[in-house]
């Protein structure tokens, strides 16, 4: 979950997120062999309960999946020896999500503020989000994935999206998307209260990341959601 995505685009109202975000070139030094990206929308998307800052979305959206390579790694240390190319071409699927559209002016404040990083407090929020929506509706973790993108190409800037990861979906983000605040609240209790200092698998780490947890950020993802719930 966490992927960077090309520059922003003016969405069209109400489209959902969409597949130019896909990266079509393996980056430089992958840490997981597995890239997953949202792909275009298949229905129009609801505004949903308006945050404080932000505004939620329910919709259909395809998810395209891309493995560029895989890890030779020492068993011993588990270091990685080196990055082989796998030639596959991407898997696609439709399915149900929800997303949040990151106003510019939360994501600029926070960009602005050196010792935070904005990407990696929104990579920590999805994880954390994943991780606690099962406590919410009835989910297991394994049929939730999502994506934080810094810039996506159809929305006015970062967005964080959470799918059902089964093909056609499973009712899971529907449910869950009534919900968001409620979510979220909990979310910024568990990082906030959380006794860590950089991160831990209590808040912000995830078993499914596909960055093998690397580029996260308790604060700014604290930060994030201060200013999503409170400001
Ligand atoms: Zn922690
Ligand atoms: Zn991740």
């Amino acid at each position: 979950s966490g992927s960077p995505a090309p520059p922003p685009r003016t969405p069209p109202p109400g489209q959902a997120p969409h597949a130019k975000s896909e990266k079509e070139t393996p980056s430089p030094n992958p840490v997981r062999h597995r890239t997953t990206n949202i792909a275009s929308a298949v229905g129009t998307a609801a505004t949903g309960p308006a945050l404080h800052t932000a505004c939620v979305h329910y919709g259909h959206i395809r998810v395209r999946k891309r493995i560029y390579g895989y890890h030779r790694c020492s068993l011993s240390t588990g270091a990685i020896l080196e990055t082989l190319p796998l030639p596959y071409p991407p898997g696609e699927f439709g399915t149900s999500a929800f997303w949040i559209d990151i106003p510019l002016k939360l994501r600029d404040g926070i960009v602005r503020r050196p010792w935070l990083n904005f990407f990696a407090g929104l990579h920590s929020v999805l994880h954390t989000l994943l991780q606690l929506l099962p406590l919410h509706v009835v989910a297991d973790p394994w049929d939730l994935n999502g994506l934080s993108m810094d810039r996506h190409d159809q929305r006015r800037g970062a967005v964080l999206c959470v799918y059902d990861q089964v093909p056609g979906g499973l009712g899971i983000c529907e449910k869950a998307f009534g919900q968001v605040h409620r979510l979220l609240q909990h979310c910024h209790r568990c990082i906030s209260k959380c006794p860590c200092e950089r991160g831990c698998v209590a808040c912000v780490f995830s078993p499914t990341c596909d960055c093998n947890n690397e580029g996260l950020d308790k604060k700014a993802a604290v930060c994030i959601l201060d200013q999503l719930l409170f400001w």
